[in-house]
């Protein structure tokens, strides 16, 4: 078995047996997947704390070709985080970063963008308090990673321009896009917001957009973080509530389960 190296976030681990963990990781080379790394609860030299959640790590790994057992060898950390482990509320941001970027992955299926956009997200909550609007990018931002762009400067139906069209806007429990309050169907079911919550969800947008240009390869996954906290403080809590419920709604749709961090964070 070759040994293999990639960068990797951890995004689950779990004790097993007298001195092993099993560890999901999200790689940069691999995408997500998971292993088992032998002594890791008595090893400080080939895992010198390194397995813990978030850990943003050098992996070193063995991949046996015949089945899907991985053996993982050796973790580097790349850079401690400081606040994420010392902060009730930015745990629970990360938590709730590491959870939408492991419910919207599926093993072994390569995505460096989700990857990227994952460490940028846990640089960003390490570096300041959390903030709701740095969670909404990330979330707006793994949707268009995972093909699920959201466009809201029209109505999904009619094109109409949803700033020019007033409130009572709706966001369809289908999971893409917006509707003028002409288009929509309160049989079809879905969350109504405000013409501010729209004007908000733009930005955010916007937000997505530098950091993923569409039609673009090339990504910079900290661009989407920049300017975040502007957006924060323009963005009163009635507004902030519709735009994470928005959020909320077009993400059901492409996430396995519930998104149990979010529920237990009450405002973010
Ligand atoms: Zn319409």
């Amino acid at each position: 078995m070759r040994v293999e190296s990639t960068p990797a976030i951890v995004l689950r681990a779990r004790e097993f047996g007298e001195s092993d963990k099993i560890v999901t990781v999200l790689s940069r080379a691999e995408g997500k997947f998971t292993g088992i790394a032998k002594g890791a609860k008595r090893s400080r030299r080939r895992f010198p704390g390194s397995l813990e959640l978030f850990s943003h790590v050098n992996l070193d790994f063995k991949q046996k070709n015949d089945t899907a057992l991985c053996f993982l060898e050796r973790a580097v950390l790349i850079q401690p985080w400081s606040r994420l482990v010392t902060s009730l509320e930015s745990y629970a941001a990360a938590s709730h970063v590491i959870e939408l970027a492991d419910k919207m992955t599926v093993d072994r299926e390569v995505g460096d963008e989700i990857y990227a956009l994952t460490v940028a997200a846990l640089a960003r909550l390490d570096d300041r308090p959390a903030s709701a609007t740095t969670l909404r990018v990330f979330e707006l931002a793994a949707l268009a990673a995972s093909g699920y762009r959201q466009e809201f400067s029209r109505c999904t139906r009619c094109q109409e321009e949803l700033l020019a069209v007033g409130d009572a806007l709706r966001v369809p429990y289908s999971g893409t896009g917006i509707l003028c309050a002409t288009c929509s169907d309160p049989e079809q079911g879905g969350p109504t917001i405000s013409a501010a919550a729209a004007e908000i969800l733009l930005r955010l947008e916007a937000a997505v957009s530098r950091a993923l240009p569409q039609g673009d390869p090339d990504m910079d996954a900290a661009a989407a973080f920049v300017g975040d906290d502007e957006i924060e403080s323009d963005t009163p809590q009635r507004v902030a509530t519709e735009v994470r419920i928005a959020t909320m709604t077009l993400l059901q749709p492409h996430v396995r389960g519930r998104l149990r961090a979010l529920e237990s964070m009450g405002v973010l």
